[in-house]
């Protein structure tokens, strides 16, 4: 997974079918990730979920799943956060 990622920006939807793992998972050895190419003085980028109708960023967002919904309008239409390591 590690491979995939630093080749490009992925989202889990993409890691799970890539790899046919299920999401779950997929963040589950992403944050393994995070911890093991650290130490390679490598890190794992997160590109943060927007709102497709008003465009807030969820840059706050610490966890990997995507969010639920926008605290701003409300709207459950949220891009996937991306992943890639650099
Ligand atoms: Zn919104």
């Amino acid at each position: 997974m590690i491979v995939l990622l630093s080749e490009g920006e992925c989202t889990a939807r993409d890691l799970s079918q890539m790899l046919s793992i299920r999401e779950k998972e997929v963040y589950a050895h992403l944050s393994h990730i995070a911890c093991s190419v650290s130490s390679q003085k490598q890190r794992l980028l997160i590109l943060p979920s927007t709102c497709l109708s008003c465009g807030y960023v969820f840059e706050t967002r610490k966890r990997f799943a995507k969010p639920g919904r926008c605290p701003l309008c409300k709207n459950e239409r949220i891009s996937e956060p991306r992943y890639r390591v650099v």
